[in-house]
């Protein structure tokens, strides 16, 4: 692993509180009861890198694009007045861009939505993606994927008055929504529900909300989001049943990112950072973080 290079510490607006009580019943997420964590940023990280590294170059450049949600609470959220992203994923984004001295002002976020996280990568339009982009084999095949940073299983959600879907083993025949490009809409297929695919979750749940669609399916973590803006008309019901592996997305022709992904998040998960990112975005719920994940190899 690379020696660690001198850091410079920013106190930079955090995520906000969006799974806390705090939620107004109105389902304001993107609310100010933001909280604040230091972000490490490194001193003359250029030097770091191996010429003709990607790393060097958005080292020198001192700017980097990062694709991430701005409709899921907690992991990538931003409100018609926010200026800048919040929850897990971009605080995971501001951990990456410091290893490369880029401090969280000079990140560009531009909004991915579960359909584009490939084209953008391939397109460079981004030069990451941190988006609840499950590692899967059919995406290493067009993208890079390094991590995961974090592991999260497929739910359920419905509306408060539905007695009749407890868990999966209900949706036989029923109409589930979800977005398209998503690991989501397959899995539900194979249960026997009648998928409904939408480009953003947001109109997912309005579909659950008008009874238009029986439940949306994602991943629990964000259905939790939802679930804790609406407590009174949306419940998250059942088990998990999938496994997602939350991965950080790269240009298949950077593949030195991984290393560089993969380094940097070994030495957040030992400095305390990665729990901290946590703790302000996903945590503020009450949950603690959860055991940090195994990281796959870059040779694999
Ligand atoms: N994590 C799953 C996926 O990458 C579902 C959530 C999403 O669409 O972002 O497909």
């Amino acid at each position: 692993m690379r020696p660690r290079p001198t850091l410079r510490r920013f106190t930079a607006a955090a995520a906000a509180a969006v799974l806390a009580t705090s939620i107004t019943a109105c389902g304001n997420a993107g609310n100010d009861d933001s909280e604040t964590r230091d972000v490490d940023v490194a001193e003359n990280a250029a030097d770091e890198f191996e010429d003709g590294t990607r790393m060097k170059e958005l080292a020198e450049d001192g700017k980097i694009t990062i694709g991430v949600k701005y409709d899921q609470p907690g992991l990538g959220f931003k409100g018609a007045t926010d200026d800048m992203p919040r929850g897990f994923d971009p605080e995971i984004g501001k951990i990456l861009a410091g290893s490369l001295g880029i401090a969280p002002e000079d990140i560009t976020w531009k909004e991915t939505i579960s359909d584009n996280r490939e084209p953008f990568l391939q397109e460079g339009e981004v030069d990451l993606v941190i988006a609840t982009y499950s590692i899967t084999d059919e995406r290493r095949q067009v993208v890079g994927q390094a991590g995961p940073y974090y592991v999260t299983g497929q739910q359920l959600l419905v509306r408060s008055d539905n007695d009749e879907i407890n868990g999966v083993e209900d949706i036989k025949g029923s109409e589930v929504c979800s977005v398209t490009g998503s690991t989501s809409l397959d899995n539900v297929k194979k249960e026997g529900a009648k998928p409904r695919g939408f480009d953003t979750y947001s109109e997912c749940v309005d579909q659950v909300l008008d009874g238009t669609v029986d439940a949306m399916t994602t991943d629990g973590t964000i259905l939790l989001g939802y679930a804790a803006e609406q407590p009174d008309d949306l419940k998250v019901v059942g088990e998990p049943f999938s496994e997602e592996l939350y991965g950080i997305g790269y240009s298949k022709d950077r593949p030195e990112m991984c290393q560089w992904i993969n380094d940097t998040l070994t030495q957040a998960f030992e400095d305390g950072s990665w729990e901290e990112a946590f703790d302000v975005t996903l945590g503020e719920s009450g949950v603690d973080a959860p055991e940090k994940p195994e990281l796959q190899s870059c040779d694999a």
